[in-house]
């Protein structure tokens, strides 16, 4: 059975142009529930850590830089199907590729500035959430 569980992040763009709270209004209107929320920084060791899996690619150094340029806004969400709905919900990683109607379409500028992250699978929704939240069963996620 598919998880109910997501972890994203607002990006340091869509962050920094005023756009968290339009953001999280289409992520409460899709039918998800904000679990634990979080403005935070991400280091660059921190943002390295985080998107290790892409390590060898050629945009690795640039993502880092860019994650780690300004405050992003941490989010463990809840819902049925959490983890593929929410990847409906975000679009395309591509901008130019994403659906009419997803945050991606209405708010990221580039492939690399795209607005928002969403967990690709129920196993990494797990490791993301706990990468910013330690605490998380006082919000009753295990
Ligand atoms: P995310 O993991 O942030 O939700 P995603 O799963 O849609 O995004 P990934 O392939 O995991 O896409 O890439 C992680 C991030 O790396 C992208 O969201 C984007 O910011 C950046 N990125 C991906 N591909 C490129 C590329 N070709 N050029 C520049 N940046 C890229
Ligand atoms: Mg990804």
């Amino acid at each position: 059975m598919a998880g109910t569980i997501t972890f994203t992040m607002i990006k340091p763009d869509a962050f920094s142009d005023g756009n968290s709270g339009s953001i999280i209004k289409m992520i409460e209107e899709a039918g998800f529930q904000l679990k634990a929320m979080k403005l935070t920084r991400l280091s660059d060791r921190k943002a390295s850590q985080f998107y290790a899996v892409h390590k060898e690619r050629p945009f690795f150094n640039d993502l880092v830089k860019y994650m780690s340029s300004g405050p992003i806004v941490a989010i463990v969400l809840e819902k049925d199907n959490a983890v593929e709905d929410f990847r409906k919900l975000i679009g395309a990683t591509n901008p130019a590729e994403a659906a009419e109607g997803t945050i991606r379409k209405l708010f990221a500028k580039s492939i690399e500035a795209n607005a928002i992250h969403g967990s690709d699978s129920d196993e990494n929704a797990k490791i993301e959430s706990s990468f910013f939240f330690s605490n998380l069963e006082i919000f009753h996620i295990d």
